[in-house]
């Protein structure tokens, strides 16, 4: 099949624009090109959900741990030596050679499906200053709304039982005055789907996107094939450089390319084909991790016991606390649930983890730069990572531990006993702007409101690192809305 158009990533983002371009153009030919291997037998599937029990046993351990080991934890694939003998998974980017000690916990997925195998599907509505202000509040409104659809966003799977609302209560008490209009504790947006009888299923690129699953004349999926370079005649992309993993090289031909490799590696393949404007890599944001977790004695938030979780899941009641502006500027994150006994079998206590994110300043300063001599263990540009807090941040994390506190007491007393730690830069796997969107091309963005590089033609950029603005909150919905632009402007330029 000769594709008319090319994306580059299996994960959320390339599975959105896939699925908005053949929402509004179907008989488009899409070639997906991945750099990793398959994880499990489902393409693209999130470890939840697959049917093999070593590979959901093991997620679902990481996870029942709590938040913080899902985030610190998340990256377990060990050392990435070479291409031919790395095995499908999450890698902290170091592992590839990278300089990243200023973001020590950056992680980057190597697999189909990228993240999107193991996010943990949190999805609050982007709000306030989060939004592009060259995006009108209609149009934002629209794309957000397919966001949604695309991935599936319920809030009706994890809560509130008795123990979640006592807990909403408790927070409410606490934080309902510094609270916006509709923005007090609440039930968390999260792209979860199904049924108690049949199970939960989490979002992955499968579901937004079934071609990948399914297969169709009119798409190809090609794993273990990293774009090196992506072709440009003139001021057009004409296609892409894709290497196997012996390192043989072949060419894949279309009239549009869409770069949708996290926010570390799409402008990682921009520099490796030239493609270099003045913003690319810079404004690296993401903003800081305060996880924290108390134990609360059911009986003194007025409720019957420890709550159970549905079956295969590790949380009761997925809870959240949006940000405000400068009353509330933190976005939190609260999931209540058992704490088990050693082997699993009691729940000896309620347990609800309280994370703060904490916005960060966006600035050209931090950011992500590459070699023209050295390459990464896959054979891309090496990456430095430059970052660090401003005194300004450092005051915004101080005030959020204080805030942390308050929350603590209000859900589990006085003499609460919590535990809180400020997570090493890189730990949220929330990053963006390195490929930034702007409404000119002035030296500070990348690529149009649409995704539309600067100056070439027929090539895209799409997912977090297009996100201008700091991003309060788990950044994927507001991602999804760049996927979503792009789609529609790709649909829109491949024509009838
Ligand atoms: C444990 C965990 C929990 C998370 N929880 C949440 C949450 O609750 N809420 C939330 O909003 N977000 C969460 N996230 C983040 C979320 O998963 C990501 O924001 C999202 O999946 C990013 O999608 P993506 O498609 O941009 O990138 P990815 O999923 O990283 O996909 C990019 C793909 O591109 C491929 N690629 C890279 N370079 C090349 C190349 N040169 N050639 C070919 N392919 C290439 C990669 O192999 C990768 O598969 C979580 C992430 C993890 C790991």
């Amino acid at each position: 099949m000769t594709p008319e158009l090319l994306i580059v990533g299996s994960g959320i983002m390339g599975a959105a624009v896939a699925a908005e371009v053949r929402r509004l153009r179907p008989h488009t030919r899409i070639t997906m090109v991945e750099a990793g291997p398959l994880l499990g037998t489902v393409p693209a599937q999130h470890l939840h959900d697959v049917a093999e029990e070593s590979e959901r046993a093991s997620y679902n351990a990481n996870v029942a741990a709590g938040v913080q080991s899902m985030y610190v934890g998340a990256a377990t694939a060990g050392h990435f030596s070479d291409r031919a003998s790395a095995a499908p998974g999450l890698y902290a980017f170091g592992a590839l050679g990278h300089r990243s000690d200023a973001m020590p916990a950056a992680a980057s997925a190597w697999n189909v499906g990228g993240m999107g195998s193991r996010w943990t599907a949190a999805c609050p509505t982007p709000w306030g200053s989060e939004i592009p202000t060259f995006i009108s509040p209609a149009e934002w409104a629209d794309d957000y709304d397919r966001t949604r659809r695309l991935l599936r966003v319920t809030t009706d799977r994890f809560g509130p039982t008795p123990a979640g609302s006592a807990v909403i209560d408790a927070l409410t008490d606490a934080f309902g005055a510094v609270s916006a209009p509709g923005r007090g504790p609440q039930i968390m947006p999260m792209a979860v789907s199904g049924s108690s009888a049949g199970g939960l299923r989490r979002t992955d690129p499968g579901r937004i996107f079934p071609e990948i699953v399914a297969g169709s004349e009119l798409f190809e999926l090609i794993p273990d094939a990293l774009a090196r370079r992506i072709l440009v005649d003139g001021d057009r992309a004409r296609g892409v450089e894709i290497a196997d993993p012996t390192g043989a090289t072949r060419v894949v031909e279309a009239s549009a390319v869409v770069v949708c490799a996290d926010a570390l590696r799409s402008p990682q393949l921009l520099f490796a084909s030239g493609i270099r404007p003045p913003a690319l890599g810079r404004y690296l944001n993401e903003h800081a991790f305060l996880t924290g977790r108390v134990f609360a004695e059911p009986g003194t938030l007025g409720v019957g016991g420890v709550p159970i979780p549905r079956p295969g899941e590790w949380m009761s009641d997925s809870l959240w606390l949006p940000h405000s502006g400068s009353a509330q500027p933190f976005h939190w994150q609260v999931s209540v649930g058992p704490l088990y006994s050693d082997d699993l079998t009691d729940a000896v206590a309620m347990a609800v983890s309280i994370s703060v994110y904490v916005p960060t300043t966006v600035r050209a300063e931090s950011r992500i730069e590459f070699s023209d001599t050295e390459t990464d263990a896959a054979g891309m540009p090496l990456a430095h990572i430059v970052y660090e807090y401003t005194d300004e941040d450092l005051a915004l994390i101080e005030r959020a531990r204080e805030q942390q506190q308050r929350a603590f007491e209000a859900v589990g007393g006085a003499d609460a006993l919590a535990d809180t730690l400020l997570l090493p830069p890189g730990s949220s796997l929330h990053y963006s702007g390195t490929v930034r969107m702007g409404a000119a091309d002035d030296g500070t963005s990348v690529t149009d409101p649409e995704g539309r590089v600067w100056g070439v033609q027929g090539l895209y950029a799409a997912g977090n690192g297009v996100l201008p603005t700091a991003v309060v909150a788990n950044v994927t919905p507001a991602g999804t809305v760049t996927a979503v632009r792009a789609g529609r402007s790709v649909a829109a330029a491949l024509g009838e």
